[in-house]
């Protein structure tokens, strides 16, 4: 069994303006780059049951953010989130993506996957769009798994430069998933603090300084291992984004690309008893077009590692 990469053709169509860091090209730059690994199968976003958006978001939140698209040049939902006519299919695939992830692997056509895909979701509340993120991905397919798949323990290790605030949210007092997150603090969004640990101990936060090295960061990382052996998840979720790279223009964490391709493999090693190998990331942040590009070629080279 292989490593499928997801993509959606709407994922480009998400218009952001000139300047916007989190731009089309993010998506582009990355599936040129996977197509230099061989072992790849290539599938993509599904329609999806849009119900299932119910479970994380409130209904009245999916349906004012259904309302919002722009006929013609671009909206707003918040001071950072913009949106334009082709958002309207694109947040929707972002979710299918990971919908036809999890379905892929439960239904054994591939080992993992690796959602190529934008906007992000990691900062999506339940009800509110913020940092780019409009739908939480991430938190609607933990839910599927939940709902559809019956899994009790899902962990989600969100290793992007930001704190995962939405995320932390919606399962704050969920005991069946595990939220971990690496991140700069204090930083954008200004969560994140080591003693926000959810209702049932279920989020292990890791503020990292700005400045922090590789080694620094490395060293850190050992506690997310420890605490996915404590919690034994038989599904792992992977929120991805690579703007902790030092070449990141919007923060100030010292990652080289080689050290994703680290954090991956040291995750899935430790956890492979637990997870039989069963893992799904999607693409969050990351907006130096060839940090991102080279970054995301070896984290996903280390989910293919796991395959053989
Ligand atoms: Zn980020």
């Amino acid at each position: 069994m292989s490593t499928a990469v997801i993509t959606s053709d709407s994922s480009t169509d998400h218009l952001t303006g000139s300047g916007h860091p989190e731009k089309p090209d993010r998506v582009s730059s990355v599936i040129q780059v996977l197509k230099r690994n061989k072992n790849l199968i290539w599938d993509k976003s599904k329609k999806f049951d849009e119900s299932l958006l119910d479970l994380t978001h409130s209904s009245n939140y999916v349906s004012e953010v259904k309302k919002s698209f722009p006929k013609q040049g671009l909206g707003f939902l918040d001071g950072d989130t913009i949106i334009s006519p082709g958002s309207k299919k694109a947040t929707v695939d972002a979710v299918g993506s990971i919908v036809c992830a999890i379905d892929g692997i439960e239904n054994k056509k591939f080992k993992n996957a690796f959602c190529a895909v934008r906007p992000p979701g990691h900062h999506a509340e339940k009800e509110k769009a913020m940092g780019f993120c409009i739908y939480n991905n991430i938190a609607v397919g933990a839910q599927y798994l939940i709902t559809k798949y019956k899994y009790k323990k899902i962990a989600i290790i969100d290793f992007d430069v930001h704190h995962g605030n939405g995320t932390q949210d919606i399962f704050y007092e969920n005991e069946k998933v595990l939220y971990i997150s690496t991140h700069q603090y204090p930083y954008y969004p200004g969560s994140g603090n080591e003693n926000e640990k959810g209702k049932y101990n279920n989020v292990l936060n890791i503020p990292l300084p700005a400045g922090t090295t590789s080694d620094e960061y490395l060293n850190a990382y050992n506690h997310v291992i420890n605490k996915l052996i404590e919690f034994k998840p038989e599904f792992m979720m992977f929120s991805a984004g690579f703007d902790a790279h030092r070449d990141d223009p919007l923060a100030q964490i010292h990652l080289s690309s080689q050290d994703f391709y680290e954090i991956t493999k040291r995750t899935m090693l430790s956890t492979q008893n637990f997870t039989n190998g069963k893992v799904v990331s999607i693409l969050e942040g990351g907006y130096d077009l060839k940090a991102l590009a080279e970054s995301t070629l070896l984290h996903v080279n280390a989910l293919v590692e796991f395959n053989k």
